[in-house]
């Protein structure tokens, strides 16, 4: 155990790094910033793959059920561990900073071609990492497991092809994007004083303290949960739009998960979320079931008018609550709507399934992703800057992430039902700016367990049943028809 918490602890460190780089680093440290994380990384790898610790975990007898969990828990991360070769991920780094490089150009240069051959070698890299697993059912499925403890290809692309299914003639129902009455005064600005003052009156409904949480600002926002009473969220403010306060609510979403977790998991594996699905669950859940929802906009409405009166005075609760649930067909994933969102996933993930099974050359990526975005999504890619190189992800060799952005939605779509049934008064609870409810049914059923369960084990613990994107579809339907009878 104390061997386990200083792994866990030298994690945290790293963590901490990770934000001080994003969100007070001068800039121009950044290189040594780089060897500090370099040696904070290498020395947990250390520390955790030694000898010593696979013979302490063989000689562990657990005295609690905790501990049991403990050492279950560490013995699957560290089988896993000790199966790659330290050089192999040595050059998986080296490649993908490579890579990472050579994205920016090429997006700057708006042209695939010459960051292919570095994706290549990510791809291939990938392949070789799986290839450590030969008793794998799928070359994508140790890829996969990096994120979703114990999830199959097979299971992933069973509700991924239910969801594409459901959605797409969803998408295609709705009136064309240029749909203007939808619109928010587009020229009036969100000075970003008032957005700010907007944002703290937000967390501080949701339950927020500054003894345990920090709110900051970041390029691309993200939450960092350093302890579970040290929670670190950022946000980003842009005139014309509100992301501040829905991006603010997603982080939340991250942050409380990690804040709720069980105290006698810290320093331990189980110290975190459960899987990146999960967590995006969570922050999903409340940016959009909670934060596009009639009760939340009832209580914010008076909020906002105060803290941003030139834009929110003219308008009624009602209007800026369709507004904010639009759906327009666009080509940018981070800026979509809830609607068509899980689509722009959706082709991230069977493309970059297709690169794992050697089924798609990298040189037909581009043509493939424009093709799958017209006929899930009905638009044109006019150019690779706006279509297939617009994430970061796939040059730092990340594959087996994307799809858990999709999973999280339809978790999420099951809890909400889930939640539904035990809270049915919920919305009535926002409107009086009181989300209480909703956070400690989710810090009882979820939180508190941290890893102590596997991704699957909770979800059955939970709802009761395996993934199932039903509900997740059935919310969205619901959402659909009530803004056309408002439109009517
Ligand atoms: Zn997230």
């Amino acid at each position: 155990m104390a061997r386990l918490a200083e792994v866990a602890d030298l994690g945290r460190t790293a963590m901490l790094l990770a934000w001080d780089q994003e969100v007070c680093m001068p800039r121009g440290a950044a290189a040594e910033h780089g060897e500090l994380r370099a040696t904070v990384d290498r020395l947990t790898h250390e520390r955790f793959v030694d000898d010593r610790v696979g013979e302490l975990l063989e000689a562990a007898s657990p005295r609690d059920e905790i501990e049991a969990d403990v050492v279950r828990a560490a013995r699957r991360e560290y089988d896993k561990a000790r199966r790659v070769p330290a050089d192999l991920v040595a050059e998986i780094t080296r490649a993908a900073a490579n890579a990472r490089a050579a994205w920016l150009e090429a997006t700057e240069a708006n042209a695939f071609a010459p960051f292919a051959p570095f994706l290549e070698r990510n791809v291939e890299l990938s392949r070789r990492l799986s290839a450590c697993f030969p008793e794998a059912e799928h070359p994508y499925d140790p890829l996969l497991d990096d994120f979703e403890p114990g999830m199959r290809t097979a299971d992933a692309r069973a509700a991924l092809e239910r969801l594409r299914d459901g959605l797409v003639p969803l998408v295609a129902g709705v009136p064309p994007s240029d749909d203007s009455s939808l619109d928010l005064p587009a020229d009036e600005p969100l000075p970003e004083a008032g957005q700010r003052a907007l944002v703290r009156t937000a967390l501080e409904a949701l339950g927020v303290d500054d003894d345990h949480w920090r709110l900051d600002e970041a390029a691309h926002p993200f939450s960092s949960g350093i302890t579970s009473g040290d929670i670190r969220i950022t946000t980003r403010y842009h005139e014309h739009d509100l992301e501040s306060l829905f991006s603010t609510l997603h982080e939340f979403g991250h942050g409380l998960y990690e804040h709720q977790i069980d105290p006698a998991l810290a320093r331990t594996p189980l110290g975190h979320g459960a899987s990146a699905a999960w967590h995006e669950s969570q922050s999903r859940l409340w940016e959009n079931m909670v934060g596009r929802s009639p009760g939340f906009w009832r209580w914010c409405m008076p909020h906002a008018q105060a803290a941003l009166p030139g834009y929110f005075a003219q308008l009624t609760w009602q209007e800026v609550q369709r507004s904010v649930n639009a759906v327009r067909r666009t080509l940018i994933r981070v800026s979509a709507d809830e609607v068509t969102y899980g689509l722009h996933v959706i082709v991230r993930f069977e493309l970059e399934l297709a690169l794992i099974e050697g089924e798609l050359e990298v040189a037909d990526l581009p043509a493939a992703w424009n093709d799958r975005m017209r006929s899930y999504l009905g638009v044109e890619v006019p150019d690779d800057r706006q279509g297939v190189l617009q994430d970061v992800h796939w040059s730092e060799g990340l594959f087996g992430y994307f799809p858990t952005y999709a999973i999280g939605n339809v978790i999420a779509g099951q809890l909400w039902a889930r939640i539904g049934d035990e809270l049915p008064d919920l919305d009535e609870r926002f409107a009086a700016g009181d989300f209480s409810a909703l956070r400690e049914w989710l810090g009882e059923h979820v939180h508190r367990h941290g890893r102590r369960l596997m991704p699957d084990e909770l979800l059955e613990r939970v709802v009761g049943g395996p993934l199932d994107p039903g509900p997740y579809l059935a919310y969205l339907e619901r959402k659909l028809q009530a803004s056309a009878q408002l439109m009517a």
